[in-house]
């Protein structure tokens, strides 16, 4: 029998600033609690104003033990690392960058040409066994992200299945759905996930109904939130009559590991954070 998801809490993003002074909204922090596994990060750079001064981006830092998947709806993401990779990530691009043992890169917003940037950052952790493995990285162009709308549903799919069409992303341990999602108002959208899987949506326009609608467990939301579901094989959001509900959705497999946040790094224990700080010192952080 379907069991629908209900909602385990409701999040109100923070701003906080990070690399060079940018202002973001955070909803998910790395922590040891590890309470969105596999999911350890989500960040929402969303600059609009000319008032708020000149932009500062992310001059070069290492990342270890996870992969930063950044995803723009406007303006673009000037980027260079370790690996040789140099480019933009432009509106509706994706960047899947799987740092593994370490990568060392820059990224630099830049407003788009209605002078605003809107854009997500998520990580999303790696098990243990690939927490030292080479470095990868997956970039698609926007007309490479298929889109695919269905009763008033608009789905465009990173990674993951959503009705019947697949993602570019492939071959990610977490073995994530991810997808931009628009709900028409007054539509009703059903979504399969796994069972053990932790699913939470990311709510930037709209306001719609969570979970069983008619029921006692449905709950409304409104952006800008984060939504986190409960267990269960199922997800049903309906959109508010007045206006669509857009979203961010993400799913993955939890890996149930003890893990250590330390800025950019995500390890499993105290003494590898140790090691990845004498690595940086010494020069040795990045291999070939
Ligand atoms: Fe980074």
């Amino acid at each position: 029998m379907t069991k629908i998801r209900t909602i385990r809490q409701i999040i109100e993003p923070q701003f906080v600033m990070e690399g060079a002074g940018v202002r973001l909204r955070r909803s998910i922090a790395p922590r040891r609690e590890n309470s969105f596994d596999p999911f350890l990060l989500f960040d929402h750079f969303a600059f609009n104003d000319p008032a708020e001064g000149p932009l500062r981006g992310f001059p070069t830092h290492p990342h270890r033990g996870i992969e930063t998947v950044t995803y723009m709806l406007e303006g673009v993401v000037r980027h260079r690392d370790s690996l040789g990779n140099m480019g933009e990530i432009g509106p509706g691009d994706i960047q899947w960058m799987t740092s593994g043992r370490g990568i060392l890169h820059e990224e630099m917003p830049r407003r788009g040409p209605g002078g605003a940037i809107y854009g997500f950052q998520l990580w999303v952790n790696l098990p243990a066994r690939l927490k030292m493995s080479a470095p990868k990285y997956q970039e698609f162009n926007a007309s490479a992200i298929p889109e695919v709308e269905r009763n008033g549903v608009k789905v465009r799919v990173v990674a993951g299945e959503f009705f019947g069409v697949r993602g570019p992303v492939t071959e990610i341990a977490a073995e994530p759905l991810y997808a931009e999602v628009l709900i028409q108002p007054g539509v009703e959208f059903c979504q399969a996930v796994p069972q053990d899987h932790t699913v939470v949506a990311y709510v930037f326009e709209g306001r719609g109904l969570f979970a069983n609608s008619g029921t006692d467990s449905a709950v409304g939301v409104e952006a800008v939130s984060m939504v986190d579901f409960g267990p269960g094989d199922e997800i049903r959001i309906q959109a508010g009559s007045d206006q669509p509900l857009r979203m961010m959705l993400m799913a993955g497999a939890p890996f149930n590991e003890p893990i250590v946040p330390y800025g950019p790094f995500v390890m499993n224990t105290v003494e590898e954070i140790q090691q990845a700080l004498v690595e940086l010192r010494n020069g040795t952080f990045v291999r070939d």
